[in-house]
């Protein structure tokens, strides 16, 4: 099977219909004073698809208009947004992993009116170094977060719980991750706390007990984790929301990140140390993450 190219959809809001344009993705889209270039203010939301089928995108859009509410946004309708990621769907080969973006920013910065906001669609195939982590595991770094784990839930400027464009931190975390040889990262509050990775969260098990961290620390909600929590049951796991540090996870009988595109990878090792592993459990999760289950023969590329 040969990649599959890149698509693009403009969702043109100038007009209130919301109009699809299909865009050769080589061709710029954004002028010099998009607010998506200028501040990174706006959202996204990143979704999998393969074989025709989009892996909940209720719960994506669901998550995009908080972003939008905590923003001040007014985003498109969920019908429209839905037409995009239907647009996107359409251009993409059933056998192949792909990741559905769907950007949105304030506008444009200036001028004499209230601009409408910029929106757009990608859809990309999916990384193939994320598929090989979701078979393989990751190893993992913690780093701080710098600020205490309850000062976001207090401070909505801060925008906790919102997908917003600004990603350079996460970035920069994550290619610090990779400077130490490491995959990926949990941050931790400057008191000690647990809170997410920079794209993915944090899950563990004790027993028959599947945990994951509070979301008034202002992590971001996983769409993921909520999937793996509501059907949970379903393998004879219970759920919990809870408050660890990175002792609680050393002691953990197993621990994972969970996220829209990679899906669920187990942690092999934390700032050095060997996790406890489950590997019928990692199976039950890559089960409910609703993504392939990884294939040992198909990823060649170690
Ligand atoms: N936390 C952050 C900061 C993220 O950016 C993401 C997703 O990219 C997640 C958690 C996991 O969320 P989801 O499972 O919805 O992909």
């Amino acid at each position: 099977m040969s990649t599959p190219d890149r698509y693009l959809t403009v969702l043109d809001m100038s007009r209130g219909s919301g109009e699809l344009r299909r865009v050769d993705p080589t061709k710029p889209i954004l002028t010099a004073f998009d607010y998506a270039a200028t501040r990174g203010d706006g959202a996204f939301e990143a979704m999998h698809i393969v074989g025709g089928v989009i892996n909940k995108p209720e719960r994506h859009l669901d998550r995009m208009a908080r972003s939008l509410q905590h923003l001040g946004i007014i985003g498109p309708t969920k019908a429209q947004w839905t037409d995009l990621i239907n647009d996107l769907a359409e251009q993409w080969p059933d056998d192949a992993e792909g990741v559905i973006k769907l950007v949105i920013s304030r506008g444009q910065e200036g001028g004499p009116t209230a601009q409408p906001p910029t929106v757009y669609g990608t859809i990309t195939p999916l990384d193939p170094d994320l598929k090989k982590q979701r078979r393989k595991g990751i190893d993992v770094i913690s780093l701080t977060f710098g600020y205490p784990a309850a000062v976001r839930e207090q401070s909505p400027w801060l925008l906790g719980g919102t997908k917003y464009l600004s990603y350079a931190v996460n970035m920069a975390a994550k290619r610090h991750a990779s400077s130490q040889g490491a995959d990926d990262v949990i941050f931790v509050s400057h008191d000690g706390n647990v809170l997410e990775g920079p794209n993915a969260t944090v899950l563990w098990l004790t027993g028959s007990t599947l945990h994951t961290t509070p979301a008034d620390t202002g992590i971001l909600q996983g769409t993921t984790q909520e999937k793996i929590f509501d059907e949970a049951e379903s393998v004879g796991l219970q759920t919990a929301i809870t408050t660890a540090t990175l002792e609680d996870l050393l002691e953990a009988d197993a621990v994972w990140m969970s996220s829209s595109t990679r899906g669920v990878a187990a942690i092999k090792t934390l700032d050095g140390k060997t996790l406890g592993q489950s590997e019928e459990r990692t199976t039950d999760l890559h089960r409910l993450s609703g993504l392939p289950e990884p294939k040992a023969k198909k990823d060649k590329k170690d």
